[in-house]
């Protein structure tokens, strides 16, 4: 997988891409991260990468020309081409991280992690010029329904959301098969009320290790027994418990 980050601030990735599985899969030539500067792709002698919105208001926004330069000379196009669907590039994703986009969600991960490449535009200031959206990005994705100050955080969550869901990254300490937001099958007979759907999303159940008792709070005495069975339908039974409480939009109306 090649993630390549579009980005007026490229030293900003430096932390987040040194740390744990996403390092690890660099290393290991799991993924390769290109981070590259929009600047780079700019003509005039100030590097000029935005200017003011058409129709006034407060704010600067990022300009067409550098962004659509940048991609095209990513992907070895010439203008206009990096957009036009007849041509588009296959298992390639261009994604403009934008507050006003459709939301990141672990299915979007997972349909991502399927992917050969994906292409990161980090908008700054007011944002983007909006023909950028149209014409050369072929996703527009939100993290989340709040406003951050640019879009390198947002994409640095989705290179390391998706990192961590190619086979071979998270190593044996941990498995993407087993946590919150996977999608699990529905036992069915004991859950009656949920008996019409096949399969649900539910949050990760709780985790305890040691000490078996801290400041007087016991772990689940259920955990400590080693029945497998019984741990099983404990942890079932708790990350329905946690998500009733915690996300009840994850679950089916009843
Ligand atoms: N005027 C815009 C916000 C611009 S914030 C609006 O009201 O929607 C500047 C940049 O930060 C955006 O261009 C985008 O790249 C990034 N950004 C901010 N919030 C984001 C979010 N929730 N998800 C993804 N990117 C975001």
């Amino acid at each position: 997988m090649r993630f390549d980050l579009i980005t007026i601030f490229p030293e900003f990735f430096a932390g987040p891409l040194d740390h744990g599985i996403v390092r690890r899969a660099r290393e290991t030539g799991l993924v390769e991260v290109n981070v590259q500067d929009l600047r780079a792709f700019t003509k005039d002698r100030h590097r000029t990468v935005d200017d003011r919105p058409f129709g006034g208001g407060e704010g600067m926004v990022l300009k067409p020309e550098p962004l659509f330069e940048a991609v095209e000379s990513l992907l070895g196009t010439t203008a206009g081409e990096a957009s036009n669907p007849g041509a588009a590039v296959p298992k390639t994703a261009i994604v403009l991280m934008s507050a006003a986009g459709k939301l990141f969600r672990q299915e979007t991960a997972r349909r991502y992690a399927q992917l050969e490449r994906i292409i990161f535009i980090c908008g700054r200031y007011e944002g983007v010029d909006e023909r950028v959206a149209e014409h050369l990005a072929t996703e527009e994705i939100s993290i989340g329904d709040f406003v951050l100050s640019g879009g390198e955080l947002p994409a640095m969550m989705v290179v390391d959301a998706v990192t961590r869901l190619l086979p071979g990254a998270l190593g044996n300490e941990a498995s993407s098969q087993n946590e919150s937001f996977s999608v699990v099958d529905n036992p069915g007979p004991d859950t009656s009320q949920q008996s019409r759907v096949t399969s649900q999303i539910l949050l990760d159940f709780p985790h305890y290790t040691r000490p078996a008792e801290y400041r007087g709070w016991p772990v689940p005495e259920v955990l400590i027994g080693g029945n497998h069975a019984e741990v099983a339908k404990w942890r079932r039974a708790a990350s329905i418990e946690k998500t009733r409480r915690n996300r009840p939009d994850l679950l089916p109306r009843e």
